[in-house]
Formats: C-alpha cells, structure tokens, sequence
C-alpha cells in the first residue's frame, strides 16, 4: 500500500521507529519531528494519498476523519479551552516537502490570530 520512497508510509509500517499517538484503520498521529509549537502533531490517512489535491469523493470520510482525530488529541492534550490550529499544507508553493498527507495539529505559543 502506497508508495516505497514515502516517508510517512515507512512510519505508517513501522519501517521508521515513531512513537505513534493514536492509530485506527483509517488515520495514525504521531509527533511532529521538528515542533513548531509546544504541541505539534501530524495526523496521516494510513492509505497513502500525495496531497489534498489529489483527493477524490470517495476519500471524504478520511479527510473528516484527519480532522476528528486531530481535534481529539488536542483536547487531550489540554487545548480545547486556549484553541488550537489544524493546518495543511498542498504544495510545493505552499510549503508541502512531504507528499503523503497531513494535517498539521499545533497548539500553545501563540500570540494573536492567524500569522
Ligand atoms: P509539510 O512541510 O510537508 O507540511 O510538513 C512536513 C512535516 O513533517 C514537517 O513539519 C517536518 O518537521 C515533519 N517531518 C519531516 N520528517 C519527519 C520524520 O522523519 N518524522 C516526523 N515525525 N516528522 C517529520
Ligand atoms: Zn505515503
């Protein structure tokens, strides 16, 4: 499943030891290896899509479902009452440097709105 040369695949398969926070059959999450934020979690569909444009009708549910469980790790973590982002990334142009998907779940350190 997915593709030899992707990163988040290898971790997917273990192929990379990473300390996974949560896994189901649709979606896993793991640490982000270079935090941006005190809280900094990457949430990945476990079938291997390259970007959000590439997504078809028949991957709406794991695109939901990346948002779900991202939103249910940051408010284990403690930031339902101060917020938190979801972020993603499609593109070179827009910073994506890993074709496999992923949102982006960062919380703490803020200052203001969006920057
Ligand atoms: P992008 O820039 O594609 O939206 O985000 C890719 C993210 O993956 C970056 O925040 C980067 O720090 C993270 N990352 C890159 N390599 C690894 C890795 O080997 N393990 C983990 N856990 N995160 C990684
Ligand atoms: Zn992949």
């Amino acid at each position: 499943m997915g593709d030899d040369n992707c990163l988040f695949c290898k971790i997917r398969d273990g192929a990379i030891p990473t300390s996974v926070l949560y896994r189901d059959e649709h979606v896993l999450a793991f640490n982000d290896i270079s935090p941006k934020a005190p809280f900094h979690v990457l949430v990945i569909p476990v079938r291997h899509i390259a970007s959000l444009s590439d997504a078809q009708p028949d991957d709406a549910e794991v695109f939901g479902r990346l948002m779900l469980a991202g939103a249910r790790l940051a408010k284990e973590a403690g930031f339902g009452p101060s917020g938190y982002r979801v972020i993603m990334n499609v593109g070179k142009g827009a910073g994506q440097t890993i074709f496999h998907v992923h949102l982006h779940v960062i919380g703490g350190g803020f200052s203001g709105s969006f920057e």
